[in-house]
């Protein structure tokens, strides 16, 4: 796998690594805090469900009220008011509980709705017992009992919310329970009122059964403040509970409980009540907010707890992200600085050194001035290169000179035109070629007259002059394809192509002529005629070779000298 591709697939997978433990931490921190908000939740409707229990427990007072007395405008408004007073208590509970869906809410709904169902079948028998001129003891005391029976389902409600609370925060759980306890006690404590009432409408002391309930009754009462007691005897940093309990034992269980009491006592000693049943219900039921207040004061207390918790966990669900997100983006600087301080540059190096080594050596270098050792690595780079394409250049120039030096060992150097060498190298090959294509060729030999007296009478500067001025007239002659060269000193050879006897013939003419009738400009100014001697000799079966066609070249030009120069001889067949 290429390592472009091989990071990139490191970079996804710590990526994705540290992303992991991060959704988890979050994730946990997120749990923590919802369940706060649930607990949170959940003690304002387990408060809402206590106010239920207070409110149907408070009802009863201007219910009995009403029983065997006359009922007055006033009166009937009172109970009035209190029943729509618990309505609104138990619609309140049963809207906040409603839309959820957690099994718990969804059980302190049932119980709520029981409730109701209860309140409304008490209330009904409540009603007609009102209505009834003198009932009896057993009449009255019935739609009582069913008021009490409401309680119960409503603090199965309180008891569900509770536990879905504590659970959340089992920190919540003695003052949410003391608030259930102080509830429970509100009930009982209505009840003991309850209780007395037929026996104080009716002015008469109270029946066995009455005299056992309100015992009963006195006991679980007892028992109830013992375990509020209890419960507030954990240390905890709010005072508000504390100062609570101290004010209900003050009002509840002295002043309250003495009004219960000294209607007991004259029931017992068969004495009339020294109060009437409105006079005890003014002065008994007052000190049961106490009770309330206590109630109040725990959910207080649970609940400011509740939100210092709830508060903890958003700051480290807060605390969580920041880091998380801080820890990304390290990890992703990181990476980016991986990458374009050592992933981009070395790709870059590997594909430089690949060009390198190729032989493209004109690509762009990166600009690299780092001083770490990425950046000794491209300056390396860099020299490598620099180091390749000098000895690129100077092979080049090696050719270039070895082509020059074979240009220049191939030409004469006086005249320009091949050598003998070279002219005997092509003339070979020229030869072979033609005789392939059974092509005729010619050779023309020629050799300038008199020459050693030019040297002689002009210098030597003036012969060189007019070797210069035959070798142009002879590459003026030459036709494509024919090869001209300076034999030897004053000696002169051309292989002229498609030349037949008569052609050569007539090409070596050509150049006698011009050659006689072309004076040359010597350095002196002065003007000289040249003539020169020829040898012709065509290829053909007896000479099928350079030399030997040059041998009978030879022989023709040497006749030609013999016969007076300026002349050309053909060579015999
Ligand atoms: P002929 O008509 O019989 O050919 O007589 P010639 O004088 O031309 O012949 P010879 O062979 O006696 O003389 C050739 C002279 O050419 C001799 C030599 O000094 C001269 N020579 C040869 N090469 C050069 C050269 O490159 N430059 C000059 N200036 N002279 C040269
Ligand atoms: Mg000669
Ligand atoms: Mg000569």
């Amino acid at each position: 796998m290429r390592l472009s591709k091989t990071f990139t697939l490191i970079t996804i997978a710590l990526l994705i690594l540290a992303c992991l433990p991060l959704a988890w931490i979050i994730n946990s921190e997120w749990t923590v805090y919802h369940a706060a908000d649930e607990g949170l939740n959940s003690i304002q409707i387990a408060h809402l469900a206590m106010v239920a229990v207070e409110k149907i427990s408070f009802e009863r007072g201007p219910a009995n009220a009403l029983i065997g007395a006359s009922a007055t405008p006033a009166a009937r408004e009172r109970l009035r008011l209190a029943r729509q007073t618990s309505d609104h208590a138990l619609r309140d509970l049963v809207a906040a509980l409603s839309p959820s869906r957690s099994a718990y809410h969804q059980r302190a709904l049932s119980s709520a709705r029981v409730a109701r169902q209860r309140l409304s079948e008490a209330r009904r028998g409540m009603d007609r017992v009102i209505g009834s001129p003198a009932p009896s003891s057993a009449e009255i005391m019935a739609p009582i009992k069913q008021m009490f029976d409401v309680v119960p389902a409503i603090l199965e409600a309180v008891t569900s919310l509770s536990t879905l609370a504590s659970n959340a925060y089992p920190q919540l759980s003695n003052p949410l329970s003391g608030a259930r306890l102080a509830t429970e006690l509100r009930e009982y404590a209505g009840r003991m009122g309850s209780t007395l009432t037929a026996a104080l409408a009716e002015k008469r002391p109270l029946t066995e059964t009455e005299a056992r309930d309100v015992f009963i009754l006195r006991g679980r009462i007892e028992q109830l403040r013992g375990t509020i007691r209890l419960r507030l005897n954990v240390p905890s940093s709010q005072s508000g509970p504390r100062l609570a309990l101290d004010s209900m034992q003050a009002r509840y269980f002295q002043d309250g409980l003495a009004q219960v009491d000294l209607v007991l006592d004259a029931s017992r000693r068969g004495q009339p009540y020294a109060v009437s049943l409105e006079d005890f219900t003014a002065g008994y039921v007052p000190t049961l907010y106490s009770i309330v207040e206590l109630r109040d004061a725990m959910l207080t207390a649970a609940a400011v707890e509740a939100r210092a918790q709830q508060r903890a966990a958003f700051r480290h669900l807060l605390g969580a992200i920041g880091l998380g997100v801080v820890a990304l983006i390290a990890q992703l600087a990181l990476l980016a600085f991986i990458r374009r301080r050592i992933a981009r540059p070395l790709l870059a190096a590997s594909r430089l050194l690949t060009d390198i080594a190729d032989g493209k050596l004109d690509a762009k270098l990166p600009v690299n001035d780092r001083k770490d050792e990425v950046g000794d690595l491209l300056r390396a780079i860099a020299i490598l290169r620099s180091n390749s394409q000098e000895k690129r250049r100077l092979e080049q120039e090696r050719l270039r000179l070895i082509e020059e030096l074979t240009e220049v060992s191939r030409l004469d150097f006086l005249t320009g035109i091949a050598n003998r060498r070279a002219f005997t190298q092509a003339a070979h090959a020229e030869i072979a070629r033609a005789r392939l294509a059974r092509e005729s060729a010619t050779l023309i030999l020629f050799d300038i007259d008199y020459f050693k007296q030019v040297n002689d009478q002009y210098g030597h500067d003036a012969g060189d002059a007019v070797l210069v001025h035959v070798a142009a007239m002879l590459n003026r002659a030459c036709r494509d394809g024919d090869l001209a060269g300076r034999y030897g000193g004053e000696e002169f050879v051309l292989l002229a192509r498609h030349g037949g006897a008569s052609p050569g013939d007539a090409l070596a003419e050509r150049l006698r002529a011009g050659i006689e009738e072309t004076p040359c400009a010597l350095p002196s100014g002065e003007w000289l005629a040249v003539t020169a001697s020829f040898g012709v000799a065509a290829l053909n079966d007896i000479r099928p070779t350079l030399e030997q066609m040059l041998q009978a070249a030879d022989r023709a030009l040497y006749s030609a000298k013999r016969q007076g120069r300026n002349r050309i001889v053909m060579a015999e067949n």
